[in-house]
C-alpha cells in the first residue's frame, strides 16, 4: 500500500503547549499546517502528565490543610476520608476537558493532526509512523518535541516503588513513607501533595537550599513550615545507593547532614528533565544540539538551518509552559513574516507550594553573580491585614529597582496566592515600571496585591502602614 502523502506550509513536532500553540496561531495567520504528536492526544507534559494534573491535586491538598487547621479558628472538622478514585477522577476529568478542548480547536482551524511518532527526513520531509503514518512534504518546520524524565541509572525504575513524577501523578496508593530525590518545584510540590494525603515524606536536596533557583529570603519560610510537616528535608546531601527488598527500599546517604541508611515505602526520583532530541532526525537537517542537548535557536526562535524553528523545552530553560508557548506564537508569527521576536524582560516562576514561592525578572542571587546594582524594598505579610486574617503572616513581597532610575528590576514573593500576585511585577518590570508607578497605583484595600504597593513604599520611604526603613 502506498503511503499517505501530506502536503502543508508548516509542520509542527510535538504536541505540548509550543507546539499547539504554534500551530494554531500559524493556521490563524493563513498557513496550511499538520501537528504531528506521537501521545495520541494534544496537550503535551503540561496538560496530560504535569502542570495540570499537579495542580488539580494541590489543590484537594490545599482543602485537606485548610480543614486541618480550622481548629486554630474555632472550626472543627472530623478526619477527611480520601476516596482515592474521586480524586483521581477529578483530576482526569480536568485534564480530558482541556486536551479534548484542544483537539476541537484544532478542527476548527482546519490543523491536521496526525497521530504518530515523526522523524525528519530531510530539510523538506517528515516521516509519521503509527495511526496515521504518512510522508508530511513541507516548507517550514517548528521543532517542539520538549523533554522527558531525566533517570538517574542509580535508581531501579523497573520496581514499581520506585516512581517519576507521571507515576506520582498517577497517585496508584497513598504510601506510609515516601523519600524524594530532589527539593526543585517538582519535588516540593509533590511533598505538599503526598503529605496533606498522610504520607510521611523526606526530600534530599543536592545544593544547600531546597527550590535552589530562588532567593533565600523567599524560601525561608517554606522551608521552616516543611520542616515541621515533612518528615525531614535534608540539604546538601546525596543519595548514594538504593537496595530494594520485601520490606521496602533502603536508601543509603552522603554529606555532612546525611541521615543513616533509612527504609522507605517509596522514592519519587525528581531531579530534572532532558530534552527529546534523540530520534526526530535532527542529522537530516544539518542542526546539532548543544552538549546538553537542547536545540540553539536565535530570538526568531530560528535553528542553524533556515527553514526550520524550535520552541519550548527542547531551546532550553527555563522549562516551563507560559515560555514555551510564547515561543511558539513567535516562530509561527516570524514564518507567517510578522516582526516578531522573543525578548521577553522576565519569565515568571511560580512554585504552587503552600506558601507558595514566586518571582520574576532579577533575582538577588542574579545580581549578586552579575554584579547588577540593585536595591530593595521588603514588605512583610505579618503586618497585612488580608493575609492576619487568612489566618496566615508567613508571606513576603520584595521589589528589586535600579538605585538610579528606580526602575523596577525584578519582584519576589512567598504566601499563599503568590503565584497570582506575581502577574503585577511581570506587567511592571516588562512596561519599564518605576516604584512611583506602582505606589501611586491605588490598590484594593485589603488585598495581598497591596503588599506590592507597599513594597515600593518601603523602597521609597513612604510607607504608613509600617515605620519606614532607616535610610543608608
Ligand atoms: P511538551 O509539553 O513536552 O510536549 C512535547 C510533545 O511532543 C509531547 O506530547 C511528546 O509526546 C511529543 N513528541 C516528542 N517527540 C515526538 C516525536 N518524535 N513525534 C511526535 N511527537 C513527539 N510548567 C509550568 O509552566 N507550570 C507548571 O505548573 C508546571 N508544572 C509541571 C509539573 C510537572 C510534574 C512537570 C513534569 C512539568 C511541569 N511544567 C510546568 C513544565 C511544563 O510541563 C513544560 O515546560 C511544558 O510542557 C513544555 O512544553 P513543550 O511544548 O515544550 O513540550
Ligand atoms: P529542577 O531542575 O527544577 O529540580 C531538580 C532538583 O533536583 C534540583 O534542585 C537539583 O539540585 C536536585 N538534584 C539533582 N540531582 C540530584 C541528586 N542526585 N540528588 C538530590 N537532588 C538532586 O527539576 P524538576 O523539579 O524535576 O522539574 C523539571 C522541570 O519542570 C523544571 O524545569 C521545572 O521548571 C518544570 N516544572 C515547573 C513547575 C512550575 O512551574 N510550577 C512545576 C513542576 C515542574
Amino acid at each position: 500500500m502506498s503511503e499517505k502523502i501530506v502536503e502543508v506550509d508548516t509542520i509542527v513536532l510535538g504536541g505540548g503547549p509550543g507546539g499547539y500553540t504554534a500551530a494554531f496561531r500559524a493556521a490563524d495567520l493563513g498557513q496550511s499546517v499538520a501537528l504531528v504528536e506521537k501521545r495520541g492526544i494534544l496537550g503535551g507534559v503540561c496538560l496530560n502528565e504535569g502542570c495540570i494534573p499537579s495542580k488539580s491535586l494541590l489543590h484537594l491538598a490545599q482543602i485537606i490543610k485548610e480543614a486541618g487547621e480550622a481548629d486554630k479558628f474555632g472550626i472543627k472538622f472530623g478526619k477527611p476520608e480520601l476516596d482515592l478514585e474521586g480524586i483521581r477522577g477529578h483530576k482526569d476529568k480536568v485534564v480530558s476537558t482541556l486536551t479534548k478542548g484542544l483537539g476541537a480547536l484544532a478542527k476548527q482551524r482546519k490543523v491536521q493532526v496526525l497521530n504518530g511518532t515523526g522523524t525528519f527526513t530531510s530539510d523538506s520531509t517528515l516521516k509519521v509512523e503509527g495511526e496515521d503514518s504518512a510522508e508530511v512534504k513541507f516548507k517550514q518546520a517548528i521543532i517542539a518535541t520538549g523533554s522527558s524524565v531525566l533517570k538517574l541509572p542509580m535508581f531501579p525504575f523497573d520496581d514499581p516503588r520506585v516512581m517519576d513524577s507521571s507515576d506520582a501523578l498517577e497517585l496508584e496508593e497513598v504510601p506510609g513513607s515516601m523519600l524524594i530525590v530532589g527539593g526543585g518545584i517538582i519535588g516540593m510540590e509533590m511533598a505538599t501533595v503526598y503529605s496533606a494525603l498522610g504520607t510521611e515524606v523526606s526530600v534530599v536536596e543536592l545544593m544547600d537550599q531546597i527550590i535552589p533557583p530562588a532567593d533565600e529570603d523567599l524560601v525561608k519560610p517554606l522551608a521552616r513550615m516543611y520542616t515541621k510537616k515533612l518528615k525531614a528535608i535534608y540539604t546538601s546531601v546525596k543519595v548514594t545507593k538504593v537496595e530494594p527488598s520485601e520490606r521496602g527500599l533502603l536508601v543509603s546517604f552522603e554529606g555532612d547532614k546525611a541521615p543513616e541508611p533509612t527504609l522507605y515505602d517509596r522514592i519519587l526520583v525528581s531531579v530534572g528533565r532532558v530534552p527529546n532530541t534523540r530520534n526526530i532526525g535532527l542529522e537530516n537537517l544539518g542542526i546539532e544540539a548543544d552538549e546538553r542537548g537542547f536545540i540553539p535557536v536565535d530570538p526568531k526562535r530560528k535553528t542553524s538551518a533556515e527553514n526550520i524553528y524550535a520552541i519550548g523545552d527542547i531551546t532550553g530553560q527555563p522549562m516551563l509552559a507560559h515560555k514555551a508557548v510564547h515561543e511558539g506564537r513567535v516562530a509561527a508569527e516570524v514564518i507567517s513574516g510578522e516582526p516578531a521576536e522573543f525578548s521577553p524582560l522576565c519569565i515568571p516562576s511560580v512554585a504552587y507550594t503552600d506558601p507558595e514561592i514566586a518571582w520574576t525578572g532579577l533575582t538577588e542571587k542574579e545580581a549578586k553573580a552579575k554584579n547588577i546594582a540593585y536595591e530593595k524594598g521588603v514588605f512583610p505579610w505579618a503586618a497585612s491585614g488580608r493575609s492576619l486574617s487568612n489566618g496566615r503572616n508567613e508571606g513576603t513581597t520584595k521589589v528589586l529597582y535600579d538605585p538610579e532610575s528606580k526602575r523596577i528590576l525584578g519582584a519576589g514573593l512567598t504566601g499563599t496566592n503568590a503565584g497570582e500576585l506575581l502577574a503585577e511585577a511581570n506587567l511592571a518590570v516588562e512596561m519599564g515600571a518605576d516604584l512611583e508607578d506602582v505606589s501611586l497605583t491605588i490598590h484594593a484595600h485589603p488585598t495581598l496585591s497591596e503588599t506590592f504597593a507597599l513594597a515600593a513604599e518601603m523602597a521609597e520611604g513612604t510607607i504608613t502602614d509600617l515605620m519606614p526603613p532607616k535610610k543608608g
